[in-house]
């Protein structure tokens, strides 16, 4: 079942820019920066009531966000729902006949167990499944 919109992902090309863009559209500072060297990105987070939002600079030429940018520029990239059991919830949309490009859960930014799906199945929309990851 998904929860919620856990955050919203920004494609950004300069994180430090940015982190001081937001911090003057939502008055709040983020409360975590850190770097995924898997996907080749660095990420902040910003909490706004019960939903975040996630900035994401590519680190290097083959980041998907580094892709992302050069195709599309800066914006919103991928939108993040919460799970409560993202192995279920990776089968069930499995058998929704979604095309999913993570086919087990990864660990991803802010304690996180993630899957995204392939846009090409959900209108051009990037959708990630997130899960507290076991502490
Ligand atoms: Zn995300």
């Amino acid at each position: 079942m998904m929860n919620k919109i856990e955050h919203i992902g920004i494609a950004v090309k300069d994180i430090k820019e940015s982190n001081e863009l937001f911090t003057k559209l939502l008055g709040v500072q983020p409360y975590k920066e850190e770097a995924v060297e898997s996907e080749g990105v660095i990420t902040s987070f910003f909490q706004v009531g019960e939903t975040k939002i996630e900035l994401l600079e590519g680190t290097n030429e083959n980041s998907p966000i580094t892709k992302f940018i050069e195709k599309k520029g800066e914006g919103v990239h991928h939108l993040a729902f919460d799970v409560d059991d993202i192995d279920a919830e990776i089968r069930r949309l499995e058998d929704e006949g979604f095309t999913l490009i993570h086919q087990t859960a990864k660990p991803g930014a802010d304690n996180k167990l993630i899957a995204f799906l392939h846009p090409k199945s959900t209108n051009g929309v990037l959708v990630e499944l997130c899960q507290d990851a076991p502490q």
